[in-house]
């Protein structure tokens, strides 16, 4: 694999032993047919099942395969991150390994690319009913709220299946922050793009690697990542409670000076549990910053390459 390939497909996969024989069966007819060099290179994050295994068995018969093992769980943009750091093609895909996103787009999205000159293809979903109620609902709150912090560019039902160019790729792994978001940060890089739509498929085999942790995990990334309009709210709820305290003086005092202190164990108790709540919320708030900047100071990686299946052919004389 000297010659650079026109297209890599850069597969993120975490224990997903069920549904890697369907999926390998569905995306290797399209990319065959594409009559264009390419590699598909699958990030295997850390999979604790028989990912790795059946991985090392496709690649007997698919040389174009390619497989970077992480050595542990870095989690989704992760190992997409160390997907495109690796990666050789002119293009890029991203696309998910459950077939939620279906590989056959990639053809169109090709084409689009290099027919328009186009850098970056989003790939958007114009109907999620396979998806879950709660997905749908987490799904909808989520881009609401990241177009309220500034995030106007990206697309509502565009995740991270999109193609990129070689130039948008370089951009991204250029970018200094550590817990990236692509869906975020690629529309704001401006490369002219373009959009492709389809169905979201359900999952065909094994289940959701995206439990509640993660999901949260990615939205306080996204929402930290993107505004620091949370610590605006901390000053804001911080001012509040100075004035309200302020009122709460007046009336004490004015209450000591007629002599009507009642003892009021219901106004104490609330006023020490708001104050108290509002506290613990803002200095949560800044922990979270506090985290990001100590994490990125630190300058460590997201995730550590075990090894790459591509870098073993390259170390010829
Ligand atoms: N994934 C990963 N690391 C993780 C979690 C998920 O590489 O820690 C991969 C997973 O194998 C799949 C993709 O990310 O290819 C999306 O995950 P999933 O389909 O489970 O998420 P959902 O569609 O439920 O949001
Ligand atoms: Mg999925």
């Amino acid at each position: 694999m000297t010659e650079a390939p026109v297209l890599s497909v850069v597969v993120p996969m975490f224990d997903e032993e069920e549904v890697l024989p369907l999926f390998v069966a569905r995306l290797r007819p399209v990319v065959d047919g594409l009559g264009v060099p390419y590699e598909v290179l699958v990030v295997d994050d850390g999979s604790q099942d028989r990912t790795p295994v059946l991985l090392q068995r496709e690649r007997v018969s698919w040389p174009q395969l390619r497989v970077v093992r992480l050595r542990a769980n870095a989690g989704h943009q992760a190992a997409i991150s160390a997907g495109l750091a690796r990666a050789r093609g002119s293009y890029v895909v991203t696309i998910d390994a459950d077939l939620q996103d279906p590989p056959e787009l990639i053809a169109e999205m090709l084409r689009l690319a290099q027919d328009d000159g186009l850098d970056v293809v989003y790939a958007a979903r114009s109907d999620r009913s396979t998806d879950t109620r709660f997905k749908r609902v987490t799904a909808k709150g989520y881009y609401d709220t990241m177009r309220r912090l500034g995030a106007h560019q990206s697309h509502a039902h565009a995740g991270d299946y999109r193609l990129m160019s070689r130039a948008t790729v370089e951009a991204v792994n250029a970018l200094p922050e550590h817990h990236r978001v692509l869906r975020l940060v690629v529309p704001q890089l401006g490369f002219p793009g373009g959009m492709v739509t389809y169905r979201r498929e359900e999952r065909p085999a094994g289940s959701s690697k995206y439990p509640l942790s993660k999901m949260v995990r990615l939205a306080v990334d996204s929402i930290t990542g993107a505004s620091i309009a949370p610590l605006r709210l901390a000053t804001w709820l911080g001012l509040a409670g100075f004035v309200v305290a302020m009122l709460l003086l007046v009336y004490a005092l004015v209450g000591y000076a007629v002599g009507l202190n009642v003892p009021g164990w219901t106004s104490t108790f609330v006023v020490v549990t708001t104050v108290g709540g509002i506290q613990l919320l803002c200095v949560g708030i800044l922990g979270e910053y506090v985290g990001r900047m100590y994490t990125t100071m630190l300058g460590r990686p997201t995730y550590h390459v075990a090894h790459d299946t591509g870098e073993a052919v390259d170390t010829g004389p």
